[in-house]
Formats: structure tokens, sequence, C-alpha cells
């Protein structure tokens, strides 16, 4: 049976990037040699590396002045790294979910935290929009994609003060203007790549303002001068990153698939709204995610909730049983998603309604 992969990340990729990947592990680049086994200093590999950067600039539009970085330790590790390079005094965070969380609770070893908005009185299901960033920070944090919640901020903001973004779950579903931006960073595994490598484009002049000595792998410089080269960067996640940059390149770009994910969240959210049987847990239409579509059994239909997972699990459609913070369900429509996918699950919820 077709499965559709609804998975939050570890998450869909392109058959492409997957059969290129499959095959390099057994003869990369013609070498006769494994992926796994060459050296990343090989100059076959050192093409893959500025392929990728070059195709990151192509599609992100990146202007000139900004590095991009391929590294180990997840956005997690991003989380910490960037207060340690960039918070001298005073950060702002807005706080819209797990993920913004974790990046405050890190930054808080540095310096103030200046939480400007929060949407957790109402377990995140809104974006907040009132907020003021204060002129004396020395940088504004966003979470663009609430891979948990299922909220996203799709317009780039302006902020008075170098704006940072977590775009683990949202990189290359639209078009960004990354001149709005000091630094946007992710881990790939969500909408790239398969997990092991973090993405960082960062603008080189924000760097070099904080006073701390700061520890060589966790210094965004050493990473920039070596070009993501100053220890073993992981070699096999990063082909498969390429692979990826390659189809989206191929579909059109990013403005090709902003067009394509904005038609398969609507046929979902279409579906959630007119379906007895549901109801979104984002009611404003303007904060729903395009990714991760979150929603949750309808009032009567409550204890139908594991029903509804195993009749779409036994009809091909995984993946979609939502976070334990949220409950009900969570459908993730990344770039990869084929549209029939979706087509797929909102017939499977047509389906579960009839019989039901
Ligand atoms: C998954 C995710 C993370 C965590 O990424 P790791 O690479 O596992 O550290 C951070 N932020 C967002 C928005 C995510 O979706």
């Amino acid at each position: 049976m077709k499965k559709h992969n609804f998975y939050a990340g570890p998450s869909i990729l392109p058959q492409y990037t997957i059969e290129n990947t499959a095959k390099a592990m057994h003869d990369f680049a013609g070498m006769g040699l494994s992926l796994m086994e060459i050296s990343h200093r090989s100059k076959q590999f050192i093409a893959v590396v500025e392929e990728a950067q070059a195709l990151f600039r192509e599609l992100l539009n990146i202007p000139e002045g900004y590095s991009i970085l391929f590294l180990g330790g997840g956005a997690s590790t991003q989380f910490c790294m960037i207060p340690y390079n960039l918070l001298n005094k005073k950060a702002a965070y807005l706080n819209t979910g797990e993920w913004s969380k974790k990046a405050i609770k890190e930054a808080k070893f540095f310096g103030e935290v200046d939480v400007v908005a929060s949407s957790d009185d109402q377990n995140f299901n809104y974006i907040p929009k009132d907020f003021k960033i204060p002129a004396d920070a020395d940088y504004f944090h966003i979470t663009t994609n609430n891979t948990i919640f299922g909220t996203e901020i799709l317009e780039d903001i302006d902020s008075p003060v170098p704006l940072v973004a977590d775009m683990s779950s949202d990189i290359f579903s639209r078009p960004v203007d990354v001149s709005k931006y000091a630094i946007i960073y992710g881990g790939a595994q969500k909408n790239l790549a398969p997990a092991g490598v973090t993405f960082v484009i960062i603008r080189n002049d924000i760097l070099g303002k904080v006073d701390r000595p700061i520890p060589t792998m966790l210094n965004y410089k050493t990473h920039i001068d070596k070009d993501s080269m100053f220890n073993t960067p992981p070699v096999v996640p990063i082909y498969a990153a390429l692979q990826t940059l390659q189809w989206l390149k191929s579909k059109g770009g990013l403005t090709e698939m902003e067009k394509i994910n904005k038609e398969k969240a609507q046929m979902l959210y279409d579906e959630i709204d007119r379906n007895k049987m549901f109801k979104p847990t984002i009611l404003n239409p303007a904060d729903r995610s395009r990714m991760n579509v979150c929603f949750v059994m309808n009032e009567g239909f409550e204890e139908k909730e594991k029903a509804f997972n195993d009749f779409a699990t036994e009809r091909g459609s995984v993946g979609i049983k939502g976070h334990r913070s949220v409950g009900g369900f969570r459908a993730s429509l990344y770039n990869a998603m084929p549209v029939d996918s979706v087509k797929a699950l909102v017939q499977v919820m047509q389906d579960f309604e009839k019989q039901a």
C-alpha cells in the first residue's frame, strides 16, 4: 500500500533526494567509494558544499555579506550559540511555543532576556500581534513556524534590532526577504535533509560585538573562516541537502513551492472546518501553519480519537498523531509532500465521517 508520510520530523523527503543519496552510498561522484568513506576535504565533497551554498543563495536570494554554514548539533545547539555570540547585555524573544521556550532558557545563561510577548496563556494557539521590540536589545529572536502547535509567522517582520529566526520547519517553503534577518537557522530534518546537519545563514557584520571569550566550536567565526570545514561536517546529510536543493530548483523554486504549499494547507484546513467530526486548534486563519496542520476531535466525538488514528494508519496515512502537549492530530505537509497525499488524507477524513 502507498504510504502517505505526515510525520513532523524527521519527515518526508523528495524521492529524488532519497534515490540519489542511496546511489552515492555505493559510489560517490564516480570515485568508486561510498559517500560514507571519503574525505570531507576531497575536491569532490568540497564541490558538494559549494554547490549547496550556491543553491541556498540562489533559492533564497541571499544578499552579499552573509555566510552559509553547515554544522552539527541541531537547532538546539543554536539556542546556545546565538546568545553566546550575540548577547552582550539584553536580548528580546517572542514566545510562541516549545521551541521558543527552549531558546529563551538558553539565552538566560548569558544575560537579560526580555520576552516581548507570549501566547502561552492559550496553549500557544495564536501568534501575538501587539508587541514592541526594545531598541536597546542586542537582537530579537522568533520561531517562524511552531512545529508542535501549528502556528506560523508568514510575514518577514520589521525589527529595529538584528532579527534572528529559527526556521527549522518552514525553511524553503516560501520566499523570504533574507535582508531583514541577521541569522536564519534550523535543523535540516524537517524540510531539507535527514537529521544531522544544521544550516545557519548569518550576516557577517553582526559578530565581534560581545566581550566574553567564546569556545572555538561554539564561535561562528571559526566556522565562517573555515567555510564549515573546521572539523568534519555531517557529510551524508549535506549531500542529501544538496539533492533537495536541486529538486527545489527543478520544481520552480520557492515562489512555486509557496503556491503548492498554500494549496495543500487550504485543502486540509477546509476539510477540518467542514467535517463535523473535527475542529482546528488554530482559529485565526492568518496564524495557521502551512507546514503543520493541527486538529482535534470535535465535541461529542472525543472518544473516537484513537479510532481515527487507526483508521488513517490502516489506509496508509501515517504519522498524524499530534504532539502530546496538544493532543489530537498533526498532519505535516512539508515541501516533499505531494498534493495527492493531502487528497488521500482528506478522503480518509470523509470516509471516517460517513462510517461513524
Ligand atoms: C525540530 C525543531 C527544533 C529542534 O531541532 P533539533 O535539530 O532537533 O535540535 C527547533 N526548532 C524548531 C522550530 C523545530 O521544529
